[in-house]
């Protein structure tokens, strides 16, 4: 299926419509997918819906849930999102903290139990936008814990991703360096099972510990493990986001989360910096426009494959998949068609 971003897009807000949402949270849900598939992004895009759907079905997902304050000094905050959908109140945790860096010079926000943030770059675009650099610790809970620490093959952690985004200049739009500290975040690996294709190498173990490009591994009774990128680099990174996120915001962990029940938590340590306060402006952009233009100014090593910035994929898919539609695999379609037909949802031809 190739389908036009917009009619994807009011698809996805009919899915998430009946759940309950209010009008707002289901345009921001529906719209943080799509932005997520324009990305390139399928593991965060609409697929989703399903795991969604299950959620607010079983009453682990909450819709239109309002935060918490746990607690809020004015420089650092510390909110319970209690199940809420992560992408409308990790939002807001964001823009809090924008505007609290902004007064102050920088600003941390604690976000504990949020249902699925989605993608993590959205909220790193949001504070670059505004001028700030933003750096983004998540953790995740949500059933048996698929990636390996370096050395193991029982997994241990989720896919704990790590955002960090710098202000674009007047040259060069913001990089966005957001990742999994797994070799490829979880989702990629349900798009390759759901579409029958191999992993790339160097991801997946299968149950005994031996090296398998076969995403099937993950998906059977004597599962295997996805590996974290980067070997023990990599590995000591999805620790540090798990304690950041976990054990220090106070959310929930993968150690103690007990899903299904709890769905899929993720914590997120918010740090957003206006680097204003640090350097004189002018010479800071001059800088990084400097820096940006050395780095692809190297060789490429293959000449096909040119030297990218963080965040240059993601521009190049969106203007790709803007002009051509987004592409949905067959088995995911065929699930979202299924939820539309409960709920009585004309899906789009
Ligand atoms: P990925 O492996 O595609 O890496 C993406 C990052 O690498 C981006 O910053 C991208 O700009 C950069 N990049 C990619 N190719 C590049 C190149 N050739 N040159 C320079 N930079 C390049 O992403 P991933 O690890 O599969 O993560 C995908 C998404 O999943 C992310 O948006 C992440 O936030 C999200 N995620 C969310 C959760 C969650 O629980 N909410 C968990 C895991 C991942």
């Amino acid at each position: 299926m190739i389908i036009e971003h917009n009619k994807l897009r009011a698809f996805a807000a009919k899915l998430v419509a009946a759940g309950g949402s209010k009008p707002e949270e289901t345009a921001i849900v529906a719209d943080h997918l799509i932005e997520a598939n324009l990305r390139g992004h399928d593991s965060h895009g609409v697929g989703m819906l399903v795991a969604y759907v299950r959620d607010f079905e079983a009453g682990t997902l909450r819709p239109n849930q309002s935060p918490t304050i746990v607690s809020d000094t004015g420089t650092i905050s510390v909110w319970d999102a209690e199940a809420g959908y992560g992408q409308v109140i990790a939002r807001q945790a964001v823009q809090w903290a924008i505007e609290a860096a902004r007064e102050h010079g920088v600003a941390v926000n604690g976000l504990r139990n949020a249902h699925h943030i989605g993608r993590v770059g959205t909220y790193g675009e949001i504070a670059a936008r505004a001028g700030m650099v933003a750096l983004h610790f998540v953790n995740v809970a949500s059933g048996p814990p698929p990636v390996a620490p370096f050395r193991g093959k029982e997994g241990r952690f989720l896919t704990n991703p790590v955002c960090i985004a710098i202000p674009g200049t007047t040259a060069n739009e913001p990089i966005l360096l957001d990742f999994a500290t797994s070799r490829v975040a979880m989702g990629k690996v349900r798009v390759a099972h759901n579409a029958g294709k191999p992993m790339i190498d160097g991801a997946l173990l299968d149950h005994d510990g031996n090296p398998t490009t076969n995403p099937s591994v993950m998906y059977e009774a004597n599962r295997g493990v996805v590996l974290p990128f980067g070997e023990h680099k990599g590995s000591g990174l999805a620790l540090i986001c798990e304690i950041l996120a976990g054990a220090i915001v106070g959310s929930a962990s993968v150690k103690t989360a007990t899903p299904p029940e709890r769905g899929i938590i993720n914590g997120m340590l918010s740090i957003v910096i206006d680097p204003a306060r640090l350097n004189n402006h002018d010479s800071m952009m001059a800088e990084i426009d400097g820096m940006i233009a050395w780095v692809k100014s190297a060789a490429p090593a293959n000449p096909d494959l040119p030297v990218l910035i963080a965040g240059e994929p993601e521009r190049i898919a969106r203007a790709e998949r803007i002009a051509n539609g987004i592409e949905v695999d067959e088995t995911t379609w065929g699930q979202l068609v299924e939820i539309a037909g409960r709920y009585q949802i004309t899906a789009p031809q």
